[in-house]
């Protein structure tokens, strides 16, 4: 474009390019998705299909950033970890946030009808979003163990919650008193005596969110190896997920499984 005497304003804008060498963490979460939930009806504590919908969005921005080599979610969030060398829109923080956000955003409303079939979406959905970066491998392992400790705690909860209040008839003021000051333990018990529910045995969507990766896969047994994203609902606190997926940390080959065999489980 020609120069003009206005150009000047342009050098107003900061540079906000990320350091190099640490893990690049997007983390978008669902705007009052307590009161969206509500208001299309979702199915508590746990739509399947909303989860399903959000796991969605989730894979189509995974298609767009081949840099994102891992992405967790639960309930209405989404963290998405970029590889430590990405170069993606040179590092640069706001763009990476916000096209990482809105094309979540558009995702989720663009694939509505396809997930939750004849729930009518009465208003446009939007997310929250912030970029928080790690600098050691540990330092992303916690990160992750805390989203996921965060859905243990709360679906234990809800799950007892709602187990009161839809099946037992208690009002949500009785259902809470009843559940204040209880420990894990407490509640495992609560499900198991009260309404025969192994808690362990419950969805692991539910229980552990989900992980998306990239694996590389023989699609039709003898065909090409093929990488895809993979749905994984583990247990990403324990080391052993990461001794199973050590493409993970560390410098990314994209590609290192090559037959079905080698994994764990999917
Ligand atoms: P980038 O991703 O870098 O922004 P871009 O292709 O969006 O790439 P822009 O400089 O933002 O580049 O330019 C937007 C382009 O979109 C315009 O050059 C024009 O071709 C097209 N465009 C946008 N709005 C309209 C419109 N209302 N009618 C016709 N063309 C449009
Ligand atoms: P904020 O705008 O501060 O994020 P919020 O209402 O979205 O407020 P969150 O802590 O993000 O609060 O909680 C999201 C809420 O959305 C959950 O508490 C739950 O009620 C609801 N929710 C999200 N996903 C589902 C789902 N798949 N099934 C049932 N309820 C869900
Ligand atoms: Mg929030
Ligand atoms: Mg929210
Ligand atoms: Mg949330
Ligand atoms: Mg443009």
């Amino acid at each position: 474009m020609a120069c003009s005497r206005y150009e000047y304003v342009k050098s107003y804008e900061q540079d906000d390019s990320i350091l190099p060498n640490v893990w690049i963490v997007i983390r978008i979460d669902g705007k009052k998705f307590h009161k969206f939930s509500k208001i299309h009806d979702f199915e508590k504590p746990n739509d399947e299909n909303a989860l399903n919908l959000m796991n969605a969005a989730a894979i189509a921005v995974m298609e767009e950033f081949r840099d994102i080599v891992l992405a967790y979610g639960q309930s209405d969030e989404y963290s998405f970890v970029f590889r430590k060398e990405t170069q993606a829109f040179k590092r640069r923080s706001a763009k990476l946030l916000t096209y990482v956000t809105s094309l979540f955003s558009t995702n989720y409303v663009m694939q509505w009808p396809q997930w939750m079939k004849d729930r009518k979406l009465n208003y446009a959905p939007c997310f929250d979003g912030r970029v928080v970066l790690y600098p050691s491998d540990e330092n992303l392992r916690d990160y992750l163990s805390w989203r996921q400790a965060d859905v243990h705690v709360n679906n234990l909860y809800n799950t007892a919650f709602w187990k009161l209040v839809l099946d037992k008839g208690l009002s949500n003021q009785q259902a809470e008193e009843r559940l204040r000051g209880t420990f894990s333990a407490d509640k495992n018990e609560l499900l198991f005596q009260e309404f025969g529910i192994n808690y362990n045995n419950m969805p692991a969507m539910y229980r552990k969110g989900t992980i998306l990766m990239r694996k590389r896969l023989e699609l039709q047994p003898g065909d090409k190896t093929r990488q895809v994203i993979v749905p994984l609902h583990d247990d990403l606190i324990s080391s052993k997920f990461w001794k199973t997926h050590t493409e993970l940390l560390g410098k990314y080959t994209p590609g290192s499984y090559k037959t079905t065999a080698e994994l764990p489980r999917l």
